[in-house]
């Protein structure tokens, strides 16, 4: 079997030396104004003695920014921090989209978290997911992506968790979910979306940890708050820093999305009216909102219906619809086994 060609993104890191570093990864980019250009996004290291590597990434979506944020605030103190193991933080992986706030790249369309494994030779995001795929998913132990609902959702701050597939290390994992002490924790269901990220990290065999700490395109400083908290607590209890400085979390309450009946789905054009807001708790049959028809205001509404019992956790920011867009996500009360 010949060896796969390596990423032709070029790192200015040495991820093996000790103590901090900060650079770039360069991403190939030839265009019009700029025939010889790279696109530089911001990464840094701090090694410490041995010990687990943890990966933490922020921005695979342009438009959220509690993970920004947090990452490029621990940024500022890490120099000075000496840790056990290995902390790789990228604070913005699809840096193009981040810089212009957008979900997905100005420069290709293409939504991070829909394309993993990514490609070597494809376009600027499908490089970049292919480097995080083929060189640094390999060295970290734990991989933490930090999300939010961006400017189409707002969504109620939680841990997202994916329990690993090898159920000797469930304890493990719900021990770090339990540092990281969200007030809850969502076993999500993406209906069989494999194209994620956390799907590329499950598939080398590493522990992945997501969340989504706010939405409308904004920051949310609860959220931004739990992040940084919530990290903390983390790695301590991964054992790469000391107690942290923070306050103590409470229990965190598990959550989980159960199909397609926990999503509720737009079946046609139309301006919706909300008949909940998020955080509520639903009931299967009970109203969730009218829509109206804009060309036929005169029209009756159509009354949509949650499918499920369960809690709000997700709310479409914009009041028009298309048919397929998603309007809300609920969840479960549900327990780790
Ligand atoms: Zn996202």
């Amino acid at each position: 079997m010949t060896a796969q060609p390596r990423s032709l993104i070029q790192c200015d890191l040495d991820f093996d030396l000790p103590g901090f570093q900060a650079g770039t990864l360069r991403v190939p980019y030839s265009h019009d104004r700029s025939a010889y250009g790279h696109i530089p996004i911001p990464i840094a290291v701090l090694n410490g003695s041995s010990g687990p590597t943890v990966l933490l990434t922020g921005g695979n979506h342009g438009d959220e920014f509690e993970g920004p944020l947090a990452l490029m605030k621990l940024l500022q103190a890490l120099p000075q921090k000496s840790i056990r193991g290995r902390l790789i933080v990228i604070p913005a992986l699809n840096f193009p989209a981040f810089l212009q706030g957008k979900r997905t790249s100005p420069l290709d369309g293409c939504n991070m978290n829909r394309i993993f494994p990514g490609n070597r030779n494809g376009s600027v995001t499908e490089m970049i997911a292919h480097y995080v795929d083929s060189e640094l998913f390999p060295l970290a132990d734990i991989v933490i992506d930090l999300h939010a609902g961006g400017a189409s959702f707002n969504h109620l701050p939680m841990v997202l968790a994916s329990m690993p597939a090898d159920s000797r290390r469930h304890d493990e994992y719900i021990r770090l979910i339990d540092a990281f002490g969200a007030p809850h924790t969502m076993l999500m269901d993406l209906l069989g979306e494999d194209r994620t990220y956390g799907a590329a990290v499950e598939r080398h065999g590493k522990l992945f940890i997501c969340g989504e700490f706010g939405g409308f395109g904004t920051c949310n400083v609860d959220g931004l708050a739990l992040v940084e908290q919530g990290l903390a607590r983390l790695l301590h209890a991964a054992g790469l820093t000391d107690a942290p400085d923070v306050p103590c979390s409470g229990p965190t309450r598990v959550l989980r999305v159960e199909g397609a009946r926990h999503y509720l789905f737009s079946p046609e054009r139309g301006v919706f009216e909300p008949m909940f807001k998020l955080g509520d708790r639903v009931r299967a049959g009970q109203p969730a909102g009218r829509l109206f028809d804009p060309h036929a205001p005169w029209r009756a509404p159509h009354l949509l219906r949650f499918e499920a019992d369960g809690m709000v956790v997700c709310i479409r920011s914009f009041t028009g619809v298309e048919p397929g867009d998603c309007i809300a996500l609920s969840a479960s009360d549900a327990s780790w086994s």
